[in-house]
Formats: structure tokens, sequence, C-alpha cells
């Protein structure tokens, strides 16, 4: 077990204070940040797409507007208002050097709300990245920050709340806090992949076998032969798993996998920190091909080389097998929660032959940079540290789609794609982008630069990627009634543009900017008649002009009464 790594843990807490911990909890005065029992729809560590999950999400209800508490004394030191991501989002640091963080919101009190008002009076925008010094905002235990909401990428109402080591801004597993979350189930452990590789390299090329599993309570065995025979010399492992809270039927997260071979502790990976710099390298933590396929999330039992991520115990090694006599060897996997919840997977392996070990894999040739061309049309620049594996890219241009034959490779960094342009398209470069078609049909803008004949981006994932043409303005429209208003009502409208986007968006009632807000969700923009809009009853010209990502601009002009 990990006992030693843990009690060294606690070692190198007192000394250097600086929270490199395994399944230690973190003594804190922290209450729930929300007035009804927690339940999870998701938790720290869980495996998305291009990142692991930075925080808890909260279930609300399936509704908004639930009051939400600071976890502690402390004051507000960021307050972020965006259309993506983290939505409407406040950062409290707290004096045992934790900032708490909690996105997706739909408003703050008043005495908060005022002064972001003023701020976004001031820059004139509704959205902002706002730094507060220590004085500005204090915020008292228990004291309700903000209410819960479905702002930014949030794909339903509920709270997404992070603590972060404040020095470091490392997100930290919230549960290590203790917070009462109720957890009695242990993990499902759903299938076991195998990974044989050849002798030469860590290329991805391996060869792969899904065994399919039967569980008795918290005991998973092989669903068919306990033994597995191998024919190859070095091998892996991969985990399929998710772990269920109480009173929720979401697939969530483990914390911990544990790998033993004959009895010693052979591989180790746990959610305690995560840290955004590497985030991206999920990617090349879980099973890409699996993920990208059949949305599966398979934990990879193996480090590869060019994997930085800090969730490994790397004293251990790279999680490699490789046995060279024909003896059984017992394999015992453990998949934990924060909750003491644990399930485990026990089965053999055996060599059908001796192999040799000898030949240690690693990737072989380092990566230089490279430049793929396809007859001068597509030409792709990739980086020595855009991808993790030495792979040949082939581009393949099919019409007027610009695409790979192998778009199944995670992207370290980004790659730059540049496109030949014609006569035409080079007559109107200032209207062009790169971008791609996503599943609801809605374009993806990746911007471009236009150069030397080309249009070019830089880009981190493989796909079918196109050239746009932008040259219309936004449809600004009346979504009701604005003609006449009563004070607190709102006054609302459609912006769309269907193709680079709706970027900038401003209204002005009687030549003063006022506060707009707009929704890419439902692209409406609404602004509220309130004490904070300082509009006097009477008759009033309103302006809203907006812009698309490519600068075309379009206005709509009208009067309205407020009584
Ligand atoms: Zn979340």
């Amino acid at each position: 077990m990990h006992f030693n790594i843990k009690v060294l843990t606690l070692i190198l807490i007192l000394f250097f204070s600086k929270p490199i911990f395994s399944q230690v909890k973190i003594d804190n005065n922290f209450r729930s940040p929300i007035g009804i029992p927690i339940t999870l729809s998701g938790n720290f560590g869980e495996l998305r797409s291009n990142h692991f999950h930075t925080g808890i999400d909260i279930k609300t209800n399936g509704t908004i507007n639930y009051k939400v508490y600071s976890i502690e004394s402390g004051y507000v030191s960021r307050i972020n208002i965006s259309h993506w991501g983290y939505g409407k989002a406040i950062y409290i640091d707290h004096p045992n050097g934790y900032t708490s963080v909690y996105a997706h919101l739909d408003h703050f009190p008043e005495k908060i709300e005022k002064i972001i008002r003023k701020e976004q009076y001031n820059l004139k925008t509704e959205t902002l990245t706002y730094y507060l010094d220590s004085l500005a905002i204090k915020v008292e235990d228990c004291e309700v920050i903000a209410y819960s909401g479905n702002t930014g990428g949030s794909s339903g109402p509920h709270l997404h709340f992070e603590i972060r080591e404040t020095i470091s801004e490392h997100p930290v597993n919230p549960q290590l806090f203790n917070f009462d979350i109720s957890d009695n189930k242990s993990p499902v452990i759903e299938k076991l992949k195998l990974y044989l590789f050849d002798n030469k390299d860590f290329s991805p090329n391996f060869k792969e076998k899904y065994f399919n599993l039967i569980r008795k309570e918290n005991q998973f065995i092989l669903k068919y032969d306990s033994v597995i025979t191998l024919n190859k010399g070095f091998f892996a492992f991969g985990l399929k798993a998710f772990d269920n809270y109480d009173n929720s039927n979401n697939k969530c997260g483990i914390y911990s996998i544990e790998m033993l071979v004959d009895g010693q502790l052979n591989h180790e990976l746990f959610f305690d920190e995560i840290d955004f710099e590497t985030n991206r390298e999920i990617n090349i933590h879980k099973d890409f091909k699996a993920y990208q396929n059949k949305r599966e999330k398979t934990h990879k039992l193996f480090i590869h080389p060019k994997n930085d991520l800090q969730i490994y115990n790397r004293e251990l090694g790279n999680g490699l097998l490789c046995f060279k006599d024909t003896l059984l060897h017992k394999i015992k996997i453990l998949v934990k929660d924060l909750n003491n919840n644990s399930s485990e997977l026990n089965f053999y392996v055996q060599n059908e032959l001796p192999k040799s070990c000898d030949n240690y894999l690693e990737n072989s040739k380092p990566f230089i940079n490279k430049f793929y061309s396809l007859d001068s049309q597509m030409v792709i620049t990739i980086d020595s540290n855009s991808l993790f594996d030495n792979v040949a890219l082939e581009p393949v241009i099919k019409g007027d789609v610009y695409t790979f034959k192998n778009k199944i490779i995670p992207v370290k960094s980004n790659f730059i794609l540049a496109i030949k342009l014609n006569d035409s398209q080079l007559n109107n470069a200032d209207q062009l982008f790169i971008g791609y078609f996503k599943k609801n049909g809605n374009i993806s803008n990746k911007n471009g630069f236009v150069s030397n004949g080309f249009i070019s981006a830089e880009l981190n994932s493989f796909r079918d990627y196109k050239i746009f043409l932008d040259n219309s303005p936004p449809i600004i429209k009346h979504a009701i009634n604005n003609m006449q208003k009563n004070n607190n009502q709102e006054l609302i409208f459609t912006i769309t543009d269907s193709k680079s986007g709706v970027d900038v968006y401003n209204v002005f009632i009687d030549d003063n900017w006022v506060l707009s807000k707009y929704s890419h969700k439902n692209n409406k923009l609404k602004v509220q008649i309130d004490k904070y809009s300082n509009i006097l009853p009477g008759k009033h010209r309103c302006r809203i002009e907006a812009l698309d990502e490519l600068k075309n601009k379009s206005f709509l002009e009208f009067e309205f009464l407020l009584n």
C-alpha cells in the first residue's frame, strides 16, 4: 500500500508546506457553497474532451438562483464574465492559502453587482476579467456571494465549484476538504483493455484487446478466463471505470487507480491536483482513439514519455510490463473514490513463450519540426512540440474541405494550417476565415491570417476544415414589442450571424452606452431597465450596433416610451 508515500507526503508538507498529497485530507473550516445537500453530476479529475474536470458540478434541481455561499471569509480576488467557459464566475481568496471559485452563476447580490456594473460601464463591455485587491470586496463567513445559474459553457443549471491553491492557481480536489457528499457506492470497473507493444518504439500503433468483466459486489473478474495469455514482450493495461455518488445516476470519475503486480505496487494515479498548464495532456493519458470514436473514458495505466501530468506516482516507473518467464503473474487493480469505497479487479497474465525484456521501449526518434505540403495547396507546419508521437501526417483535399487521412492524433500544442487562396478569394481576403462545422451545424471560427497568397490558422485538432467567406453583417431584430416599457422590464432583441459569429454588441440609449447582456445559446440581447441603468420615464431613442468577428457591422434604431 502507499503508507510510506503518505508518511513522506506528510513530511514534505510539514517541511515545504507544498501540497503534494495522496489522499491526505486537508484541515479547513470550509462550509458548503450551497444551502441544499450536495449531490454531484461531475467530479474532480473526470475525463472530459481536452481537459480533466477541475472542480465538482453541484446539482441545483434543474433550476437557477440557488444562493451560493462563500465557503469561508476572505475577499473577492477576481470576477469573470464570459459567454464561454465559466460564464459568470467569482473567485474568493481565503486566509488559509486557497481560493474558491464558483462558476456558471446567474447574478450577484447588490454589494458585488454594483461594483461589477461600475467596471462594465467604465470599460463599456458586458464581458470582462476583473482583478480586485484585498480591500475592494471583503466577504464574511457564510455570506451569499452569488446565485447559481447556467451561464457560459454550461449545458444545464448547476454550480461548478473549484478550490485552487492561491499561489500556484492549481485546482485541488474539493473532496480533500471534507465537504459532506454522500457516497456509499464503490466504483464500477467496466472494462479492462490490454495494449501489446512491438519491441521497437512507443508508437501508438499498438495492438489492443478488450476484456469484459463480471462483478460480485466490489470484486471484479474477467468474464471468460482468469488468465490472459501473452504473445508479446511488452504490454500495459487500460481501465474503463466510473464512480456513482448516492442520490445520483451520473457517471462520475474515479479518485485513484493502483495496479499491483505479484503483490507489489507497480503503477498508481490519483486526482489530488491538476495544473492548467498540462491539462490538455489528458489526450495522451486517456485512450484518445476510444474517446474520439466511442466517447469511452479509458484511463491508460502507462505513462507516455511526453506525458508531463502530475497525477502519477512516477517513482514506480511508466507502467509498462514485461515478463521473461512463462509463470503465472497476478495482477490486482484497485479503484477508489474519496469516501473510502474501493473496487478491485483480479486476474493473471502468463507468457506463451519466454520473452526478452531487454529492448526497453522509448520514444524512438526525436520529433523534429516538420512541414507537409499537398501540391502546395495545403501546407501543415508542425513544431517539435506539437505532437506526442512521431507520426506522419497526410493532408487531404476533398473539394473545399481540407482534412487529414488520420484525424485521431492527439495534439500537444498548436500546429499551423495554411491554405492557398484562389484569385476570387484573394479579392475578398479580409472577409475570409478558417473554420469547421460543429455537430450542431454551427460554424466554429478558427480565424485566419492572410499573407503571400495563403490563409493560415493555428489549430489544435485534426478536423475537416474549410475556408468561409463572411461579408454579411449580423441581423438585429426585436424579439418582443420594445416600444413601451415599465421600470424593471427588459428590451429584448435577437442578434444572429450565420458565419463568423457575433463579436461586439453595444446598446446606446439617447447616445449613452448602457449595459446589455448577450447569450450565444439563444442569440438574445437583453437590456434591463433598472436602478443601475439610470433611465428616467419619458421618450427615448435606442440604437443597437453589432459586429461579427470579421467586423461586418449592423444597426437597429427605434424609439421607446418608459412609463
Ligand atoms: Zn464543471
